[in-house]
């Protein structure tokens, strides 16, 4: 499958591309777990986006493109891929579209979860990560087994710093301005499929519905 997930930080974008990667092993790309481990070794492009991320804005489209266009030749593409956070605004899409006719690739579809706010914004404010390894958690639906710690590899479990409210609410309507028109973007191209929710088995009945299996 070769998908791009649309939707609102929160939407459930993360927990759907990992369902969709068992079913036939494409890989999900996540341009924010590539930067957060960037910043988590300290490197040159870490620091360069770090405070940006930290206050819920968007890194440049020139540096999302260069670690795009890396990724997407990389081996384990070739068995398709998820799109998790990217592309983010018109000119990445835009790029996209120019960089898989290049390669010879399509997408299957772009998967929107229309999510509203008042539920986004709940889940990203009770939402928590391992500082290790990833794994979200949620306080209210989804605690770890021993508080603060993560089930999977036993690290720290922490509230990102993009998830205070302040970040939350700057991220929605980064969201709203800048990725929200993609949606109009790929409903034009006859890729859009739009699901009110991110309950995995209506989102996967969408899919093979529109996959035609
Ligand atoms: P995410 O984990 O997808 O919510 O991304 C976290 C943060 O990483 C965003 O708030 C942005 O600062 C940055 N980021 C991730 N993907 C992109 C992208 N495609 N374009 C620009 N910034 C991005």
């Amino acid at each position: 499958m070769k998908i791009v997930l649309l939707g609102p930080p929160g939407a459930g974008k993360g927990t759907i591309a990992k369902a969709l990667m068992q079913m036939d092993g494409s890989v999900q790309i996540s341009t924010g777990d590539i930067l957060r481990a960037e910043i988590a070794e300290g490197s040159d492009l870490g620091q360069q986006v770090e405070a940006a991320m930290a206050a819920g804005n968007l890194v440049t489209d020139e540096l999302i493109m260069d670690i795009m266009e890396k990724r997407l030749l990389d081996e384990d593409c070739k068995r398709g891929y998820l799109l998790d956070g990217f592309p983010r605004t018109i000119p990445q899409a835009e790029a996209l579209k120019r960089l898989l006719a290049k390669l010879g690739e399509k997408l299957d579809c772009a998967l929107e979860l229309d999510i509203p706010r008042d539920v986004i914004f709940d889940r990203l404010t009770t939402r928590r990560t391992c500082t290790n390894c990833g794994e979200i958690y949620n306080v209210k639906s989804k605690p770890p087994r021993v508080e603060g710690v993560c089930d999977v590899c036993g690290n720290a479990i922490m509230q990102r710093d993009d998830e205070t409210e302040e970040a939350i609410e700057n991220r929605l309507r980064v969201y709203n301005e800048q990725t929200a028109p993609l949606v109009e973007f790929y409903r034009k191209d006859g890729l859009l499929v739009s699901v009110p929710t991110s309950d995995l088995e209506p989102v996967l009945a969408a899919i093979k519905e529109r996959l035609g299996n």
